[in-house]
């Protein structure tokens, strides 16, 4: 959509009718996943708000569209966090203050991307809120956030919210199809990323992600087939693969759910297509219950993750748990 990746067209057609009609508030709340699309739509309309021909923004053409496209506007800003701290921190809010006091170089319109608004601290928010309470006429603040609850609701209530819905499978498929046309599997890397479509592009490029994921099946078969000789096998997956110890968790779960589903007739939903008939030929040899108690043990495991160090042992650990309760 006018040269940027747009995942959720509706919302923009809207955004920018409005700008045409010369309609814009000072302030907005973009919510939806980091990497959902929120991002690239914010500088499509930060875009739309700098063009200076009002009546076809963005006309893709004036001096304007062709910096804001490349990244180089002076009048559109991102405020990120810095690598080396914990937030966005209040000076670079001040920063912002003193920024926006100065009037636009180029057009009518200066535009503030923060990304993301989750990453402000309390202190931040305070500060932010005094610009949002008496915003410079030119200023536009578009603020990306994933849990709007993380916003002050003295913030919130001075913002128009805009949410991103997750992005369905099938768009985030013919994207991946669109940017590598020879891509297998293109079905089950669209549903595992759960309308990201940034995760999507990334497991794509990703070399070792298949491979990991039909090791971490195998796997998973085997231990659930409650073989003890084969705990060889496990513990070697384990110490092999302990730095993959969060993406194994979901495999692992999304295709337990799957098994679940298919047990429930819910055959149309799963996620692991191209495993289809190792699916039904499991969801057949084992109990329900089996696969209830294997699923909450990962839901556990993946609790533990954040505290655990070894995440060897956890994986270890989670199999024999698994094992256990067969
Ligand atoms: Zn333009």
């Amino acid at each position: 959509m006018y040269g940027y990746e747009i995942l959720h067209e509706d919302i923009l057609d809207k955004l920018i009718k409005n700008v045409r009609k010369g309609i814009s508030q000072h302030a907005y709340i973009f919510e939806g996943e980091r990497g959902g699309g929120s991002f690239s739509a914010a500088q499509l309309f930060a875009n739309t708000l700098v063009c200076s021909k009002e009546e076809v923004s963005p006309c893709g053409n004036c001096t304007s569209c062709i910096l804001a496209k490349a990244g180089n506007h002076p009048d559109i800003s991102i405020i990120t966090r810095q690598a080396d701290k914990k937030n966005i921190v209040v000076e670079q809010v001040r920063e912002l203050l003193k920024d926006s006091a100065k009037k636009p170089y180029e057009d009518e319109k200066k535009v503030y991307i923060i990304a993301y608004g989750d990453d402000m601290n309390e202190q931040a928010q305070n500060a932010f809120l005094k610009l949002l309470e008496e915003p410079p006429e030119y200023a536009v603040f578009v603020i990306l956030v994933e849990n709007i609850e993380s916003l002050l609701p003295t913030v919130r209530s001075r913002c128009e919210i805009i949410k991103f819905p997750p992005v369905s499978a099938e768009k985030i498929k013919a994207v991946l199809k669109k940017i590598c046309p020879d891509i297998r599997n293109a079905d089950f890397l669209a549903h595992f990323s759960r309308g990201n479509l940034e995760k999507a592009k990334k497991l794509a490029k990703d070399e070792g992600f298949m491979p990991l994921r039909s090791g971490a099946i195998d796997i998973l078969l085997k231990i659930l087939s409650a073989d003890l000789a084969q705990s060889y096998d496990v513990a070697e997956f384990a110490e092999l693969n302990k730095d993959d110890a969060e993406t194994i968790l979901k495999l692992w779960s999304g295709f337990l759910r799957d098994i679940m589903l298919i047990q429930n007739d819910g055959e149309k939903f799963i996620v692991n297509t191209d495993y289809k008939d190792k699916l039904i030929n499991i969801s057949e040899r084992t109990d329900e219950k089996r696969i209830v108690n294997a699923m909450t043990e990962v839901e556990n495991a993946y609790q533990m993750l954040k505290r655990y160090v070894n995440l060897h042992v956890l994986i270890l650990n989670l199999a024999f748990r698994i094992k256990k309760g067969a």
